[in-house]
C-alpha cells in the first residue's frame, strides 16, 4: 500500500537580516530532524536594491554546501580557489564547501525584480573535510520535464521518471525541483524511502496533504512527514513550488555562522584557522 507523506508542518518564510545588510526571507534556519540533511533555506526576493546590494562580502565556508538558484537578476561571486562569475537567471551553483571555502556572493542592481534562493545542505561528518567543490549550472543544462499537459518541473538535482538534473554525486542523495502547475492539476511523486521532504511555494496556492481544507499560498514552508508519496494538487490559481529531499544524516550538528560541523571543538579550530589565516587547506597566492 502506498502511503501519501502527510505535512508535519506549514511556516511562514521570516523576514530576515544577513550578510552586510540584505533583506531577505527565512524559510527555515535550524537544523531539525524533520528537516536533515537540510539547514536553511533563504528566498532573496525584492525589486528594491537596497534590500539586497550589501551582499555577502568574503566569508568561509566549511563542512556544508550551499545552493543558489536565481529566478530573476544575478549574483557575482568570487571565492579563494579563483573562481569567478555571474549566477543568471535560471542557474544553479551548487557549491561543496567541505574543508573550507572563503567567498563572497554579491547580488547585481537589477532593474525590476531580484529574486532567487539559497538552499544548505549538511554534510556527514565523514565528508565535512572533503576537498571544495563548485559545479556551476546554467539554465540551460537544467532539463524541464512535462508530467502531463498541466505539470511542468525543472530537475536540478534528482530524477523524474527517467529523466535526471545536472548535479549528481551529493553525498546526501537530495532532489531539487522547480515544479509548475496549472490550477486544479495533481501530481504524485515518490519520495525515496527514509528521506526528508519539503515543499516552499512561490506562486499561487495548492494542497500538499492531498486535503481540501487549507490551500497554502506564497511564500510558505511545507515539511512532510514520512511516506512513499507526496501528493498535491493546485488551487484556484497556478501553483509553482520547490520540491526538495535528501537523505537524513543522524549527526551531532555544531554550528556557528557559515560553519557547521559535528563538535564544539571542531568549530572552534575553525574560526581559529580562519583568524590565523589558515583555513584554506590547499594554499595558493588569491589572497597574498
Ligand atoms: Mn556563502
Amino acid at each position: 500500500m502506498v502511503t501519501i507523506c502527510k505535512v508535519f508542518t506549514v511556516a511562514r518564510s521570516r523576514p530576515t537580516l544577513e550578510g552586510a545588510g540584505v533583506h531577505l526571507k527565512r524559510a527555515f534556519g535550524q537544523a531539525d530532524p524533520r528537516l536533515d540533511p537540510f539547514l536553511l533555506l533563504d528566498d532573496f526576493h525584492s525589486d528594491n536594491p537596497n534590500d539586497y546590494v550589501a551582499g555577502f562580502p568574503w566569508h568561509p565556508h566549511r563542512g556544508i554546501e550551499t545552493i543558489t538558484y536565481m529566478l530573476h537578476g544575478s549574483i557575482a561571486h568570487g571565492d579563494s580557489m579563483g573562481n569567478k562569475g555571474l549566477i543568471q537567471p535560471g542557474d544553479v551553483q551548487w557549491m561543496t564547501a567541505g574543508s573550507g571555502i572563503i567567498h563572497e556572493e554579491m547580488p547585481q542592481r537589477t532593474p525590476g525584480l531580484l529574486w532567487g534562493f539559497q538552499l544548505w545542505a549538511n554534510l556527514p561528518a565523514s565528508h565535512k573535510m572533503m576537498a571544495p567543490r563548485y559545479r556551476e549550472v546554467t539554465q540551460r543544462q537544467i532539463p524541464e520535464v512535462e508530467l502531463d499537459s498541466a505539470v511542468r518541473a525543472k530537475i536540478i538535482c534528482g530524477k523524474i521518471g527517467d529523466v535526471s538534473g545536472p548535479v549528481t554525486d551529493i553525498v546526501t542523495d537530495p532532489s531539487y525541483f522547480d515544479v509548475t502547475m496549472k490550477p486544479g492539476a495533481t501530481l504524485r511523486h515518490a519520495i525515496a524511502k527514509g528521506h526528508n521532504a519539503l515543499a516552499y511555494v512561490l506562486r499561487g496556492n495548492g494542497y500538499f496533504d492531498g486535503g481540501k481544507d487549507n490551500p497554502i499560498g506564497a511564500e510558505h514552508l511545507l515539511v512532510f512527514e514520512d511516506g512513499d508519496e507526496v501528493r498535491i494538487r493546485a488551487g484556484d490559481q497556478a501553483l509553482r513550488f520547490l520540491l526538495i529531499s535528501g537523505k537524513p544524516i543522524r549527526e551531532p550538528v555544531a554550528w556557528r555562522g557559515p560553519i557547521v560541523m559535528n563538535t564544539e571543538k571542531e568549530l572552534r579550530i575553525a574560526f581559529e584557522e580562519y583568524q590565523r589565516g589558515t583555513f584554506i587547506a590547499l594554499i595558493n597566492d588569491f589572497f597574498a
